[in-house]
């Protein structure tokens, strides 16, 4: 792409997304044009950070670091979310992926789509019922 200083319009390849200026000319040297280009990344990771990609990667994450084997490609996962994908969040009534009985993996057939507040309902359930298993 070209360089966004007027002054340069230098043609560059760009390493990350938000990059709008030339490493050579303008980057090194100029530290308005620095800072314009953070302005360029924190806008661009804001509107990335509701995307559906980087959806995907934060819920691999953590499934991760919960130990939870998570076997869902990104189309896969997106199937199953495409339709209500507006629904979804963190508020009681809004919609979030789910496991049957909370055991096993992320994969197709093991997910459902349910509100917030019958997912920690099903898991307080289940927790006291292995409270009383034993
Ligand atoms: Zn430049």
């Amino acid at each position: 792409m070209d360089c966004s200083n007027p002054e340069c319009s230098t043609e560059f390849e760009q390493v990350k997304p938000w990059q709008r200026f030339c490493q050579t000319k303008c980057k090194r040297r100029v530290r308005t044009l620095e800072k314009r280009e953070a302005e360029y990344k924190a806008k661009y990771m804001s509107e990335y950070s509701k995307g559906p990609r980087f959806r995907y990667n934060v819920q691999k994450q953590t499934a991760k670091r919960r130990g939870i084997e998570f076997l869902l490609s990104f189309n896969q996962w997106w199937e199953i979310w495409q339709g209500s994908w507006e629904q979804r969040g963190k508020h009681k009534d809004d919609l979030a992926m789910c496991r049957y009985g909370d055991v096993g993996a992320y994969e197709v057939g093991n997910v459902y789509l349910d509100t917030v507040s019958n997912n920690s309902k099903l898991n307080r359930e289940l927790q006291l019922r292995s409270q009383y298993e034993y």
